[in-house]
C-alpha cells in the first residue's frame, strides 16, 4: 500500500528576556545549581507571581510575525500535574485564550511554495531539570529554569515530510531571532521540538492515530526520528496487522529509535482552571499596531533587497541572511562605504570559515564591521595585498584588534617600491637559467613557479599584479 505520513509539531521556544516570567531572576542559561531561584519559581506556598511585561511584548510580535490574529483579551490558565522538575505541581499556562490562533508560515521546499497553518501560540512557563546521576544512583532537581518564559507554537497536521518540517523549523529560528525574542539555540534548549506523526493510506482524508515524539535536540535528530516512526507505524499495520496505539514516545538518538514513554494524557487529565494568581491582560489596538509597525525587516527581504539595491546573486545574498548578526554586519560594513560585492566577498570567504572553524556564532564574535572595512581599504589603497590581508584579518579576528597597527608592528605593508620588484624578479630568473630556457622552450606551467619565487623573495608582501606584469615583461623580453 502507498502511505501518507501526517505530522504536526508543537515548538517550545525560550524567550530571550533578562528577567522569568513570573519573578525577577535572571533566565540565563546554566548557573550553579539552584542558585537562580528564589521563593516565587521554586513556588513557595504564599508567593505570587507577577507578570513580566516584556513577555507579553515578545509573545505579541512573535503571533504577528507569524501572521496570526492576536487575542486582545488574553489570560493564563493553570495546569495541574505532579513531577519532580516542578516544585509548584501545577504549570500556569494558556489553555482557552492563547495569544496567537490562526497563524500562516510560508515554507519553501526546492521550488514548492507551501503554507502551515498556526493552530496557536501561547505562553507558559519552563520546569525546571531533573539531573540524573546513574555513577551514585541519584537524581538531583535543578530549579534554574523554573520560570523562564516560554512560548509554545502549535502547528495544524500539514507536514508530510521531514524536509517540510526542517524548511519550517529553519523559518520559524529564523523569524524569532530576526525578532530577538530568542536566540533559538538547540542545544541550549532554548527551542525544542515536539513531532505528532500519524500515517494513513494516500489519499484518505481521515486521520490516523498519532504517535508524539519528544528529545528531539537537532534537526538531524528531528529527521532520522521521523523516518523511523513513519517506519515503525506502517510495518506495525502492514505487517504486524496491529494498530498505532496513542502515546508519547522518546527519541533516542544513540539508538536511533524511539521507545514508548507513558500513553497520552488529555487535557481533563490536567484538571485545567483559570489562573486565580493573574489579572487578565487586554492589549490595546494602539499597543498592537505599535509593534506590527517595528516590525523588522525579515530575512527573505533582506535576501531580496540585496539581490535588487546591491546586484547580489541569490546564494551570497541568502548566506548573509542567514542570521541577523551576520545581516546586519554586512549592512554596517557597507554603511561605511565599502563596495557591497566586496564585503560580501571577505565575509564569505574568510569570515564565515573563521566563524566555522571556531565554531562561533555571529553574535558572538567581538570583530567589527570598522574592522574589516579597515582592512578592505588597506588593500584598496594598496598598503596591503590581498593574500596578507587574510593573515591580518586572522591574527585581529579573535579580539578585534586595530590591523594597522598590526600591520605596521609586523612589517606587513606592500612593497610598492617597483625598483624593488624589478630587480628582486631579475635575481629570480638569473638564479634560475635553466627554468628560464625551459620557459621560454613553451613550458609556460612555469611561470607560476617564478611568481612563487619572487612573492617568497619579497616576503609575500609584493602586490602580485605588479609581479606578474614586471615577470612577464623581464621573461618575454
Ligand atoms: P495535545 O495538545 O494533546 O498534544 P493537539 O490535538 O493539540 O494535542 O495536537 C498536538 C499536535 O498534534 C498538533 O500539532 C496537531 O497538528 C498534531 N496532530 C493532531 N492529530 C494528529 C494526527 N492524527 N497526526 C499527526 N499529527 C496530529
Ligand atoms: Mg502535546
Ligand atoms: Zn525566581
Amino acid at each position: 500500500m502507498d502511505w501518507e505520513v501526517v505530522i504536526g509539531l508543537e515548538t517550545h521556544v525560550e524567550l530571550a528576556t533578562r528577567t522569568k516570567i513570573f519573578c525577577s531572576c535572571t533566565t540565563e542559561f546554566g548557573g550553579a545549581p539552584n542558585t537562580h531561584c528564589c521563593p516565587v519559581c521554586t513556588g513557595m506556598p504564599g508567593t505570587l507571581p507577577v507578570m513580566n511585561k516584556k513577555v507579553l511584548e515578545y509573545a505579541a510580535k512573535a503571533s504577528l510575525a507569524l501572521n496570526c490574529e492576536v487575542t486582545r483579551y488574553c489570560k493564563f490558565d493553570r495546569k495541574n500535574y505532579f513531577y519532580p522538575d516542578l516544585p509548584k505541581a501545577y504549570q500556569i499556562s494558556q489553555l482557552y485564550l492563547p495569544i496567537g490562533r490562526n497563524g500562516k508560515v510560508p515554507i519553501k521546499v526546492g521550488s514548492e511554495e507551501k503554507i502551515i497553518r498556526i493552530h496557536e501560540l501561547h505562553m507558559e512557563e519552563d520546569a525546571g531539570k531533573l539531573v540524573h546521576d546513574n555513577w551514585i544512583d541519584q537524581t538531583r532537581a535543578d530549579y534554574n529554569r523554573c520560570g523562564v518564559p516560554l512560548i509554545e507554537i502549535v502547528t495544524e497536521p500539514d507536514f508530510r515530510t521531514a524536509d517540510e518540517v526542517i524548511a519550517y523549523l529553519e523559518k520559524l529560528r529564523s523569524t524569532l531571532e530576526y525578532l530577538g525574542v530568542s536566540d533559538c539555540k538547540m542545544q541550549e534548549g532554548s527551542l525544542r521540538c515536539d513531532v505528532n506523526l500519524s500515517v494513513r493510506p494516500k489519499g484518505s482524508d481521515e486521520l490516523g492515530t498519532r504517535t508524539e515524539m519528544k528529545n528531539l535536540n537537532s534537526f538531524k535528530a528531528i529527521a532520522r526520528a521521523i523516518r523511523y516512526e513513519a517506519r515503525r507505524q506502517q510495518e506495525l499495520i502492514e505487517l504486524d496487522h496491529k494498530r498505532v496505539i496513542q502515546e508519547t514516545r522518546r527519541w533516542d538518538d544513540n539508538k536511533d529509535a524511539s521507545f514508548s514513554m507513558r500513553s497520552k494524557e488529555n487535557a481533563q487529565d490536567y484538571r485545567y482552571f483559570p489562573e486565580p494568581d493573574i489579572p487578565p491582560m487586554e492589549l490595546s489596538e494602539a499597543y498592537l499596531d505599535e509593534l506590527r509597525a517595528n516590525l523588522p525587516e525579515m530575512a527573505e527581504a533582506r535576501q531580496a533587497r540585496y539581490v535588487r539595491a546591491f546586484g547580489l546573486p541569490e546564494y551570497d545574498a541568502g548566506l548573509l541572511t542567514g542570521t541577523r548578526a551576520l545581516s546586519d554586519f554586512f549592512e554596517e560594513t557597507v554603511a561605511l562605504g565599502i563596495a557591497p560585492k566586496e564585503a560580501a566577498n571577505w565575509m564569505m570567504a574568510d569570515l564565515l570559515r573563521l566563524l566555522k572553524e571556531k565554531g562561533m556564532e555571529p553574535k558572538e564574535m567581538l570583530f567589527a564591521p570598522e574592522t574589516l572595512a579597515a582592512i578592505i581599504e588597506m588593500v584598496s589603497d594598496g598598503k596591503l595585498n590581498r593574500g596578507t590581508a587574510s593573515k591580518v584579518f586572522e591574527a585581529v579576528f579573535d579580539n578585534n584588534g586595530d590591523p594597522a597597527a598590526y600591520v605596521k608592528d609586523h612589517g606587513l605593508e606592500q612593497i610598492n617600491d617597483t625598483g624593488l620588484v624589478e630587480s628582486t624578479v631579475a635575481e629570480i630568473l638569473a638564479a634560475n637559467p635553466s627554468q628560464v630556457i625551459e620557459y621560454r622552450g613553451g613550458k609556460e606551467k612555469l611561470f607560476g613557479f617564478f611568481v612563487g619565487q619572487c612573492m617568497r623573495a619579497l616576503k609575500g608582501k609584493a602586490d602580485p599584479k605588479a609581479v606578474n606584469e614586471v615577470l612577464r615583461r623581464q621573461l618575454n623580453g
